[in-house]
């Protein structure tokens, strides 16, 4: 086969379109998905060849010369390439910006692909002297260094001890701990496996299911109550495909690993081999040495967020897609794409099983698995406890307006305490207070960026924007009125933590929030002490709906689920369910009975009354029927086209044209509604809308819509504006 002479190459740009290179003599084994270093105007950028072509149609003295090959065969396989050429064709995003994303950020600058050594601490022959009993912070982390038997990373260490960078700068400067340079080895020590679990009935049949489909493409919904045991079917399944396939690969993707330690722990202790893991709280350096081997097929364990379903695994035997309902598998920033989904894909085109999880599927999946495109597996029972929690409205209407605690649940509270037990209470807003007002004029802290109050931080007194983070001090006075006499109202997690002070001041409090989760290595460590019943009543917000086990909680109260009901948004109620279902679900997990309390205003809502007496399956049923009456997901579906700008004027002169375009090009059955307003319009300073094209057949349309983008990128509307095209979105919101 006679050279090529020409490369089309894809860019990180939002441009939609390919560049022409020419290959110059000297470089010769050029292969479609190796990465270039080419000109781009002034400055030289990175490119990976998606053709090779005979001619250009670039006019020969302007064609530039591929300036640099960096990779000598393809930095994807075969079968990723096609897998992100898909998405960025089902999603609309530009090809050259959807192959970049999927790679590691270090990947996506000039780097080569060598193994890389990485910095490890080590303890040096020098003995610790007296001298550090004055250093309690030195002298633990030496502690801890002495027991380790794998490298420590700086990452590990510092996820370990939070904020004690003085202090590990101070043991090296006295000596006793020292930076070297190693490559970090692929083998975990080794350790004392933990024993396959006898399973339950249910597990074995599940796991039966899966295991006699393997070898083909098959989505298996498994759907199992709150602590039925669902990862121990995935450990089963996975125990099966390695132990009869030497070198076949598990790809796991969960929604947000920060959140999920304990499946980590649990992997690395049934198999005892490297689990590879892949998420953006990782260096640079280990993502890229991580994708590389996984990549080489040296890593047989893959556990990730969204962006690791896009990672090269030769010999992918099996996917994995835990807590499927999960909205964090969406990505929300540049492409658009659902992991899930793409997972789905990915399964199909490697013919092989695919197992989503959830003890509340995705109203998509349940639609899915009654259509008979998904098999749908059971888990009707616990594994560890004989019944499920029972749960019970509270009504707020017959307490004071003021009452963060109704009766039943204080007087509940009291009890398990007393028995020893610990307690959950759920309230899905962080800070202190949601707004700060004024009680002489009515005057309200706004943010100037955002269609939102500020939230009342009272551990540094400041009012912060949820929404964009802006932050300012607490005023003294009103602005307004100059009136000093400023009330806090609501309640967020700070201020329930408060108000419990006084009436369970024998119990040790904990909260987890956001505000918790930033600081490194500080949710590890207060899951543990959890675990070890240092504290009795834990505070928090969504991170508790995460999956997470806590033996010795039996009483989970909801302070307040009237905020989901009442939401514009027609996810709103299936994502208010799911939340509830998996906080409650953290209640009874062993061998005492449960009880969940729900507060709420409306305690005669029809579907929260389904949901509770008859259970998830039930009122996803009757929320369905809704959907397809209304004609609603996933019964048809939507792309939306959004526009933001600081101008609102501009987004919807923008939005106007682009429904005017859609009209034209689109065929009559695609239903165009808009420009509607995002439901909150101002965000971060930018004004937001969208219109909504609403198709019946997924992806029946595709080149019709290309067609319309092709348009819209060169209105001179466009230009004011910043658009994107989200493809099954999952809110109105952003
Ligand atoms: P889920 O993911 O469905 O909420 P888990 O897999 O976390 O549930 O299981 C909940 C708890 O029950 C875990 O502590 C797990 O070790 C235990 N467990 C699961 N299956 C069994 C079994 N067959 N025998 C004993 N314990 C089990
Ligand atoms: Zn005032
Ligand atoms: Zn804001």
């Amino acid at each position: 086969m006679s050279k090529k002479k020409f490369a089309q190459v894809a860019i990180d740009s939002p441009l939609r379109k390919l560049f022409d290179y020419r290959i110059p003599d000297g470089i010769d084994k050029v292969e479609v998905g190796s990465r270039v270093l080419v000109p781009f105007g002034r400055r030289k950028v990175v490119g990976i060849i998606v053709k090779l072509i005979e001619q250009s149609d670039i006019a020969s003295n302007r064609i530039k010369n591929i300036h640099t090959l960096l990779d000598n065969s393809t930095i994807f396989n075969q079968e990723t390439f096609t897998l992100i050429g898909w998405a960025a064709r089902y999603y609309h995003y530009p090809l050259g910006a959807a192959l970049f994303s999927a790679l590691p950020p270090a990947l996506r600058k000039s780097q080569d692909t060598a193994t890389d050594t990485e910095n490890v601490w080590q303890l040096t022959d020098t003995p610790a002297d007296n001298s550090l009993k004055r250093a309690p912070k030195q002298a633990k982390i030496l502690a801890w260094l002495e027991q380790q038997t794998t490298a420590t990373t700086t990452t590990t260490l510092n996820a370990q001890f939070p904020n004690s960078q003085a202090a590990i700068r101070a043991l090296e400067t006295r000596g006793l701990i020292r930076k070297v340079a190693t490559v970090i080895s692929d083998r975990s020590e080794e350790q004392p496996l933990a024993c396959e679990i006898k399973l339950t009935n249910e597990q074995r049949l599940a796991s039966e299911h899966v295991i006699k489909s393997l070898n083909q493409f098959k989505v298996q919904l498994l759907e199992g109550v709150t602590g039925s045991g669902k990862t121990e079917v995935y450990f089963k399944v996975i125990s099966h495909i390695l132990t009869h396939n030497a070198q076949a690969q598990v790809l796991i993707l969960v929604p947000e690993i920060g959140l999920t330690p304990q499946l980590q722990t649990r992997l690395t202790k049934r198999f005892g081999i490297n689990i590879g893991l892949l998420h953006s709280n990782t260096t640079e350096k280990q993502r890229k040495q991580t994708w590389l081997k996984i990549a080489q097929g040296d890593i047989r364990i893959i556990l990730g967020t969204r962006l690791a379903v896009f990672t090269p695994a030769p010999q992918l035997a099996l996917i994995i897609v835990d807590e499927e309902h999960d909205a964090s598998l969406k990505q929300q920033e540049g492409f658009l794409y659902h992991a899930r989904d793409v997972a789905i894909y990915r399964a199909k085109q490697l013919n092989i099983p695919i197992i989503l999880g959830s003890a509340t599927p995705s109203f998509e999946s349940l639609h899915n698995a009654s259509t008979e495109k998904f098999a749908h597996l059971h888990l009707h029972n616990r594994a560890l406890s004989n019944a499920m929690p029972s749960i019970q409205l509270a009504d707020m209407r017959t307490e004071h307006a003021s009452t963060i605690l109704s009766a039943p649940l204080g007087q509940a509270m009291k009890n398990h305490l007393a028995a020893g037990q610990q307690i959950i209470l759920f309230l899905n807003r962080r800070g202190y207070a949601p707004a700060l007002l004024c009680h002489d004029c009515g005057w309200v802290a706004h943010c100037e960026r955002c269609d939102a109050n500020m939230t009342y931080h009272r551990k540094n007194n400041k009012l912060i924007c949820h929404h964009c983070d802006s932050t300012r001090n607490k005023h003294a006075h009103c602005p307004q009125c100059h009136s000093s006499n400023l009330i806090m109202l609501g309640h967020g997690t700070q201020r329930i933590e408060e108000a419990l002070l006084d009436e369970f001041e024998n119990y040790s409090t904990v909260r987890l929030d956001r505000d918790i989760t930033r600081r490194k290595g500080l949710l590890e460590k207060i899951l543990l002490e959890i675990q070890q019943q240092k504290h009795q009543i834990i505070i928090g917000t969504q991170i508790l709906s995460k999956g997470h086990d806590f033996p010795n909680v039996s009483l989970v109260g909801i302070l307040d689920i009237d905020y989901g009901i009442h939401s514009t948004d027609f996810r709103a109620l299936e994502r208010s369910a799911q939340l509830l279902i998996q906080v409650a679900g953290r209640s009874g997990r062993r061998d005492i009975r449960g009880e969940v309390f729900i507060q709420t205003h409306t305690p005669d809502h029809p579907l929260l009354q389904t949901l509770i007496q008859q259970g998830y399956a039930s009122f996803a049923e009757r929320a369905l029927a809704a959907r397809s009456e209304w004609k609603l997901p996933p019964y048809t579906h939507h792309i939306a086209i959004r526009a933001r700008s600081q101008n609102n004027h501009d987004v919807f002169v923008f939005l106007e044209k682009v429904k005017s375009l859609c009209t034209q090009l689109l065929p009559d059955n695609v239903i165009i509604q808009g420009p509607i307003n995002a439901a909150m319009e101002k965000k971060a300073g930018q004004f937001r809308a969208f219109i909504l094209l609403i198709i019946d057949q997924r992806g029946a349309f595709t080149q019709h819509i290309d067609y319309c983008l092709e348009h819209i990128e060169t209105l001179k509307e466009a230009r004011p504006v910043k658009w994107s095209v989200d493809v099954d979105p999952i809110d109105n919101f952003v």
